[in-house]
């Protein structure tokens, strides 16, 4: 009898783990399991605040936010948590782009601003670890939606927000309309650019800038600038902007300006990849051949990029040229920058045609490195640095209440910032991000 008790007991400890593990293939809580309740034990943490790593560290998600997160021996697994169990694996907090672009862009062609192609867009970044992105310029209603309603607890692609069409205006008059146009809308940030195409084009005055930026302040909208010589950015600071959206390209900043930006603390995006991205093709890319590119990347569209007309093209452009022996310059100011305690917002301007979204996020943390910042400094830049660049207060770092918004890595970023690229899986607010197939 005794015996037989033990074997019923034995026999049904089998099948409730049975119950278990079919629950965990299929997705239906078992009993005593809480709905939306997720503990993942056992992983190094990064937690984005500049923080030394947790090792063997608790992070409990409820309903896609941080209820908890420490070490084991302080952080208890609540009653009724599915586990997840990372040992050997190492968590950070997503990646934000603080200077990315949803948009329209399909291959070459940049006229789709179809749902399914903005969410594509989120999905792609999202496997690439970039769980926000913040896209400045050329967003619509769409964009909008898609913004307004990823505050949910079942969100598993990117979070978006956005900047509405950028400013183009020659008066401030017109400037003043089109920013409360962009307001009206609900836009997130403001956008204009200060660039005379190297010579080329007329740049928009002080007088103008100054206005959208005294307008959008009005509405409580920062302000991001595009621009690429010192003076501009210099004078854009003077005029109270709020975000530098690219890197200066052509001269190296004085400790003065340095200073200033450190003490304001005013968001610096380096976007090295966009500078990449102007000459990339003028022969076949290295990164052509990165089983990590290619794991997205449309073999069509790589070869229209690098057609023997386009490449000569760009090889001739004085313009891509230029930029291309300006991005020394570009990497040495972002050195500067950081090390003078600037705040350095990581972006990358991808979205537009062959700045590939996701992938090149992975380049830029290279380039940071190669620029000569730390792993942390460069983690940093991309998660709670990038978080306060765009004033979002519950993303970033991995700290209670914030969402639930990481990736997984089988390597130590901190050892090397290009183990970056061994994600084994991405989460936002708590959900799993489906792999592509
Ligand atoms: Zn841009």
């Amino acid at each position: 009898m005794t015996h037989y008790r033990i074997g019923l007991q034995a026999h049904n400890a089998i099948a409730f783990l049975t119950v278990l593990l079919l629950a965990v293939t299929c997705g239906s809580p078992p009993a005593g399991r809480v709905e939306g309740l997720k503990a993942f034990v056992g992983a190094r943490l990064i937690d984005g605040t500049g923080a030394d790593p947790i090792n063997d560290a608790v992070l409990v998600i409820r309903d896609g936010r941080i209820e908890s997160v420490g070490p084991a021996t302080q952080v208890s697994v609540p009653e009724g948590a599915l586990l997840v169990d990372l040992r050997g694996r190492t968590i950070m907090p997503g990646m934000i782009n603080t200077h990315g672009h949803v948009g329209g862009t399909r291959g070459l062609k940049t006229d789709d601003f179809s749902e399914e192609n903005l969410l594509r867009q989120l999905g792609l970044y999202a496997r690439y670890g970039v769980t926000t992105v913040n896209s400045l310029g050329g967003d619509g209603l769409l964009s909008v939606g898609l913004r307004n309603e990823q505050e949910t607890s079942a969100l598993d692609r990117s979070r978006l927000f956005i900047a509405g069409p950028v400013v183009v205006a020659d008066t401030p008059e017109q400037a003043r309309i089109i920013v409360s146009e962009n307001a009206a809308m609900g836009v997130d940030f403001i956008k204009l650019r200060v660039d005379d195409g190297l010579g080329s084009a007329k740049k928009m005055s002080p007088q103008v800038y100054k206005a959208v930026i005294e307008k959008a302040h009005e509405y409580d909208l920062p302000v991001a600038a595009h621009m690429v010589y010192l003076e501009d950015a210099e004078a854009l600071v003077a005029a109270d902007v709020d975000f530098l959206a690219h890197s200066i390209r052509d001269e190296l900043a004085g400790d003065d300006f340095i200073d200033l930006m450190s003490a304001r603390q005013i968001p610096y995006c380096p976007t090295l990849m966009r500078e990449v991205s102007v000459f990339a093709y003028e022969s076949i890319p290295e990164f052509f051949h990165d089983p990590y590119f290619k794991l997205e990347a449309d073999l069509e569209l790589l070869e229209q990029l690098t057609l023997p007309d386009r490449s000569a093209q760009i090889k001739n452009s004085e313009s891509a040229q230029w930029y291309k022996a300006h991005l020394e310059i570009a990497m040495r100011n972002l050195k500067a920058l950081s090390d003078g305690g600037a705040l350095i917002a990581f972006g990358t301007d991808t979205g537009p045609p062959g700045r590939f979204q996701g992938y090149f996020e992975h380049l830029e943390l290279s380039m940071m490195a190669e620029a000569g910042m730390s792993p942390m400094e460069i983690i940093l830049s991309a998660t709670r640095n990038a978080a306060k660049a765009i004033g979002r207060d519950d993303i970033g770092t991995l700290e209670s209440t914030k969402w639930g918004d990481f990736i997984v890595l089988a390597e130590n970023p901190l050892m090397d910032i290009e183990n970056s690229r061994t994600i084994e899986s991405v989460w936002i607010a708590g959900n799993k991000v489906a792999s592509k197939r």
